[in-house]
């Protein structure tokens, strides 16, 4: 599954430009899914099993990244505006990558001055991208985004864009050991759904669950870790299984979801946490008031450092993620 991970992860897809890794996603899962379609957004629909209840599972595709909206003339410095959730304390120094495969470093004004202590506002950064000749390799209008490639230390694995592609490799791997069960294991039709535009504000979740319709919904997203220094008060840590879902300020899970997840989780003897998240949201926000809604949950994988290119996870989550996915999907869903 590293493999798997390690492609997604660097895999090229800023919110609204997923192409790269839905061809990715595609290839992955030809073989295993009974129907793969795309809707008009570009989510990328695969279903399994076509009788039981309609089980849809959601896990974002695209990435945080940046959009250029000026050169700076003769210079080779662009200017930027955020696609997502950026955080300007780690952007100097940091690397953005282009669809052509133009690296960019990004630079600030007064780095070793005001800039030492405060990061400024976004648009006071710059991103340099002179190759040494007279022409820009970039303009106005193309998007990026931040590059490092996969690092792997024991147990954890370190790289951009685990947000959310870790939630996608854990989707595949569950249709794989889904589709190796017998029928009869298969008791749900089951929508894997890898959707666009989570990062700008869960667009792609809100189309798709209206194509789907499902009877209930799961997202599997990124969440943030209690046992960082100085961090907030919160009890989901690293290595410390699955976090089920309790509450975000987006998502309340109803009660039913939330038990059937927990009594899978215990009938299995699979490691889980609740999380009880105070910012930031996922898909099954944006799936639970789809038509006339549809209850949904979240399946959440502790992660370090989110929306730097450092983003980490531990193995042993991953497999407890993917554990509790697959153990949902293969028994008959109560809704
Ligand atoms: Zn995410």
């Amino acid at each position: 599954m590293k493999e798997l991970i390690q492609k997604l992860v660097e895999a090229w897809g800023p919110s609204g430009y997923e192409h790269h890794v839905r061809q990715l996603i595609q290839d992955e899962v030809r073989e295993l899914a009974d129907e793969i379609t795309v809707d008009p957004l570009g989510n990328l629909i695969c279903r399994l099993g076509s009788s039981g209840p309609k089980v849809m599972v959601a896990t974002h595709m695209d990435e945080i990244g940046v959009m250029i909206t000026y050169a700076e003339p003769n210079s080779g410095y662009l200017r930027f505006t955020g696609i997502g959730g950026l955080l300007n304390t780690t952007l100097a120094g940091s690397r953005v990558r282009f669809e052509n495969g133009t690296v960019g470093v990004i630079g600030m004004p007064d780095p070793f001055g005001t800039g030492r202590m405060t990061a400024p506002e976004l648009e006071e950064f710059y991103i340099d991208v002179s190759d040494g000749s007279a022409t820009s390799p970039v303009s106005p209008g193309t998007p990026a985004t931040f590059w490092r490639p996969l690092e792997t230390r024991g147990s954890r694995l370190i790289a951009k864009a685990m947000d959310d592609r870790i939630a996608c490799a854990i989707a595949i791997e569950s249709l794989r050991r889904l589709k190796a069960l017998k029928k009869k294991a298969r008791p749900n039709q089951v929508y894997f759904v890898f959707t666009v535009q989570e990062e700008v504000g869960l667009r792609g979740a809100r189309t798709a669950a209206y194509g789907v319709n499902p009877d209930v919904a799961i997202a599997l997203d990124v969440t943030h870790t209690g046992d960082m220094i100085k961090n907030e008060k919160m009890a989901v840590k690293l290595g410390g299984g699955a976090a089920i879902k309790i509450h975000d300020p987006g998502l309340v899970v109803p009660p039913a979801v939330r038990d059937w997840m927990v009594e899978r989780a215990q009938a299995d003897g699979i490691p889980y946490q609740l999380e009880l998240l105070t910012g930031g949201s996922t898909d099954a926000a944006a799936i639970q008031t789809a038509r006339a809604g549809v209850p949904s949950g979240c399946i959440s994988i502790p992660t370090r450092f989110i929306h730097t290119t450092s983003e980490t996870v531990d193995t042993g989550d991953v497999e407890a993620c993917t554990r509790l996915l697959t153990g949902l999907l293969s028994n008959a869903a109560p809704f």
